[in-house]
C-alpha cells in the first residue's frame, strides 16, 4: 500500500509496450494490418492449443460471432448462467435469440452440470437441433459455458449434456486466458470460444478479445465473418455476405503482444498471489477463500473470498471499510434476473447464484501487485 490505492485488476505496462506502440506509429500501421495482429494469433494459438486464433475488437462481440457461427438465431434460446457479466446474456440477445438462466455450482461459480442435466430432463424434450423447452416451444440450441474468475467449471459433465441433447458448446472464457481443465485449455472443449483483452483481464489490448476454435475450416468463416467478407484482391472491393467489422487494429495487438511476451511470468506471480491471499485468509473465521478446482489449473483472475452465510450481512460493510483504506474489493455481479431486461426470461430455481451473490469478496488481483523486475 506504500504506492497508494490499489485497485480491482490493474494492468502492468513495461518497457516493451512503448517499444512496439511505437513501432506501430513508425511504420503507420496503426489499423488493420500489420505484424502485431498475426503475431498475437499464432501465440494464441501456441498457448491454448488452438486451430484458429482470431483477434476481435472486445470479448463481447466474439461472443456475438461465436453464437452466430454455432447456428445460434432468432426464435432459439441459449442456456446461460446466470452469474456472469452481463455481456454473456446481452451477445445472446443481439443474435436474435432469448437467454434461458440456469444455476451455477459454488464449488467452481460455472454452470453446475448435475442440476442442469436434471432440468432438462425435467422441461425439454430432445430433438435433433437441441433440447426443446416445453413451457416455450423454443429449441435450446447452446449452452454458454463461463470459466468464472479463471476457473473451469466441470467441461467433460458439461460436454456430455451438450452431446445428450444436440446442442452445441460456446465457452466464455473471457477471464481464462491459461486456465486449464484436465490439461485443455479452456476454449478447447466447445465448438468455439473467446477470451477477452479488456483493461481488467488477464492481459490487456486497451479493449480486445479473440475468438479460438478447434476447427479450422470454422476458423476461415469466422474471420469472413468478423471482417466484412470481402474477397481477397489487390484492388476490387467485393463483399460475399452482410458480415461484421469487428476487427482488433495493430495498435491494440502491440499492446498485447508485449504482455505475451512475459505471459508465462505473468501467470507464475498470479498463482503466487493467490497462495498469498489463501494463506493469509487462512486464519480467519467466517469465510474462506476460492480456490481452483481439483481437476483444473486457473489463471486465478480474480481472487475471491466467500463469506460464511451468517457473515453475508456484513458483505457491504467489508467492502466499504476496504475500498475506504484504498484497496478495491468489489462484490461479484448482480445476479442476471435481477436485471429489468432479463427479469422474465426463461430460468431454473437459481438458489446459489443468489446465495452466492451475496456472498463474494473480489480481491486486488493485478500483476503488478507481486511483479519484481
Ligand atoms: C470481460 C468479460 C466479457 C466481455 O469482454 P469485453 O472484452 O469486455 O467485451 C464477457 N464475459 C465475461 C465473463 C467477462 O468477464
Amino acid at each position: 500500500m506504500e504506492n497508494g490505492p490499489v485497485g480491482l485488476h490493474e494492468p502492468l505496462f513495461l518497457d516493451r509496450e512503448s517499444e512496439y506502440l511505437s513501432e506501430c506509429l513508425k511504420t503507420r500501421e496503426v489499423s488493420s494490418t500489420g505484424r502485431f495482429i498475426s503475431e498475437m494469433e499464432n501465440r494464441l494459438r501456441e498457448i491454448t492449443g488452438c486451430a484458429g486464433a482470431i483477434l476481435v475488437g472486445n470479448g463481447t462481440v466474439g461472443l456475438q460471432v461465436s453464437l452466430t457461427a454455432a447456428g445460434v438465431g432468432q426464435g432459439h434460446e441459449v442456456l446461460v448462467p446466470a452469474l456472469t457479466f452481463v455481456a454473456a446474456a446481452n451477445a445472446v440477445v443481439h443474435c436474435g435469440a432469448t437467454p434461458h438462466l440456469v444455476d451455477v455450482s459454488e464449488e467452481n461459480l460455472g454452470v453446475d452440470a448435475v442440476r442442469l442435466e436434471e432440468y432438462l430432463a425435467e422441461n425439454c424434450d430432445l430433438t435433433e437441433n437441441g433440447a426443446r423447452n416445453r413451457s416455450t416451444g423454443r429449441v435450446i440450441r447452446a449452452l454458454l459455458v463461463v470459466h468464472t474468475f479463471g476457473h473451469p467449471p466441470d467441461m467433460d459433465a458439461l460436454a456430455q449434456i451438450c452431446r445428450n441433447w444436440n446442442m452445441v458448446m460456446v465457452e466464455d472464457g473471457a477471464e481464462a486466458l491459461g486456465s486449464t481443465c484436465r490439461g485443455r485449455h479452456c476454449c478447447t472443449t466447445g465448438l468455439v470460444g473467446i477470451v477477452s483483452f479488456n483493461g481488467n483481464k488477464i492481459i490487456t489490448t486497451g479493449g480486445g478479445g479473440a475468438v479460438l476454435t478447434m476447427d479450422p475450416q470454422l476458423a476461415t468463416e469466422l474471420r469472413d465473418l468478423i471482417s466484412t467478407a470481402r474477397i481477397p484482391h489487390r484492388w476490387e472491393i467485393a463483399h460475399t455476405t452482410a458480415a461484421f467489422n469487428f476487427r482488433l487494429p495493430n495498435l491494440n495487438a502491440a499492446l498485447g503482444m508485449a504482455q505475451l511476451d512475459r505471459f508465462e511470468k505473468i501467470l507464475d506471480v498470479k498463482r503466487r498471489l493467490a497462495a498469498e491471499y489463501e494463506s493469509h485468509f487462512s486464519g480467519y473465521v467466517g469465510l474462506k477463500f476460492l480456490k481452483e478446482p481439483e481437476y483444473a489449473r486457473s489463471n486465478y483472475w480474480l481472487n475471491a473470498l466467500i463469506l460464511d452465510r451468517e457473515m453475508a450481512s456484513q458483505r457491504d460493510e467489508v467492502l466499504e471499510k476496504t475500498n475506504d483504506s484504498g484497496f478495491g474489493t468489489r462484490p461479484a455481479w448482480i445476479p442476471m434476473h435481477f436485471l429489468p431486461m432479463y427479469s422474465s426470461v426463461p430460468r431454473m430455481d437459481l438458489r446459489v447464484t443468489e446465495d452466492m451473490a451475496a456472498r463474494i469478496v473480489n480481491l486486488p488481483s493485478g500483476p503488478g501487485i507481486l511483479w519484481e523486475k
